[in-house]
């Protein structure tokens, strides 16, 4: 058996580490801040895109908790802990609800004990799995032990899209929602370059470059991954747009590179 650790490669970066170091984390090596700073050159603006994909799964998060009564969710591509993580925003509204997550990166699962202490009534589990192989999230037992798929499950696919190239994309989201009962809430995010084309082009070849390969989607193609599902008000928007906060106030809209929307499996 091999621990998470020797899995971890510190010669290439990892898109897990690069956002934790451009968030302003501490679970990143050399390789990934250095990859971090040649994004930052290529769009200073990613900061600022990275915060606003965090805050727009926590405001999702917490009105599919808080409007919609949904207390079990499936977290895809969870990314290093940062708080507050998807169990503490849904906690804070119903301290029962229940939280798997998945994520397919070694030091994500390194780190997974810190992100598994939620609240005593509620539950918190962890799989090191691969969106490419959704059977294995869905016939997990942490899956089976944790969400009862008679009740609505909010589907959370945020910030890890832009990894997932087409025609695989949809086929992966389907495959998820399958399981899941009518009411049931897909929340997700997708990298576009339709606001800053240039820079933003220039980010997904660093990471191409990288080893990391990313798909952009213009607006009809963002909104067609929603395709069969009610979406919930106000649609598909860039993030920050997304029932804003003060905090969104004077966020410029060619910094966000990402479209955002909630919808109702009916
Ligand atoms: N959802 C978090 C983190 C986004 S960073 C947030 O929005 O804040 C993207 C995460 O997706 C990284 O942790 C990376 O390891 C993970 N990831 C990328 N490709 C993946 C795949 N094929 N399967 C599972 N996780 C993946």
């Amino acid at each position: 058996m091999h621990s998470a650790g020797d899995r971890i490669d510190t010669s290439t970066a990892h898109s897990a580490r690069v956002y934790d170091y451009i968030l302003g984390g501490k679970d990143h090596y050399l390789v990934d801040a250095e990859a971090g700073d040649a994004m930052c050159q290529h769009w200073p603006a990613l900061p600022v895109h990275m915060l606003e994909n965090r805050r727009f799964m926590h405001r999702a998060g917490r009105s599919l908790a808080q409007e919609h009564g949904v207390r079990q969710f499936l977290d895809i591509g969870t990314g290093l802990p940062t708080a507050p993580n998807l169990h503490e925003v849904v906690q804070e509204v119903a301290p029962e609800s229940r939280v798997v997550y998945v994520d397919n990166d070694p030091i994500v699962l390194a780190h997974a004990r810190a992100l598994l202490q939620g609240s005593p009534e509620g539950a918190t589990a962890y799989i090191d799995a691969d969106m490419h192989d959704p059977d294995a999230i869905l016939d997990s037992p942490e899956f089976r032990a944790l969400i009862d798929v008679n009740e609505p499950v909010g589907l959370m696919v945020i910030g890890i899209l832009h990894f997932i190239l087409p025609p695989d994309d949809r086929r992966l989201v389907q495959r998820l929602l399958e399981p899941l009962p009518s009411g049931s809430f897909l929340a997700m995010t997708i990298g576009t370059a339709d606001f800053a084309p240039e820079e933003v082009g220039r980010v997904a070849e660093e990471y191409t470059r990288q080893g990391m390969p990313m798909a952009l989607r213009d607006l009809p193609t963002a909104t067609s991954l929603f395709d069969g599902m009610d979406l919930v008000d106000p649609g598909v928007t860039q993030v920050h747009k997304w029932r804003p906060g003060p905090e969104q106030d004077s966020i410029d809209d060619r910094a966000i590179a990402m479209y955002g929307a909630v919808a109702r499996k009916p």
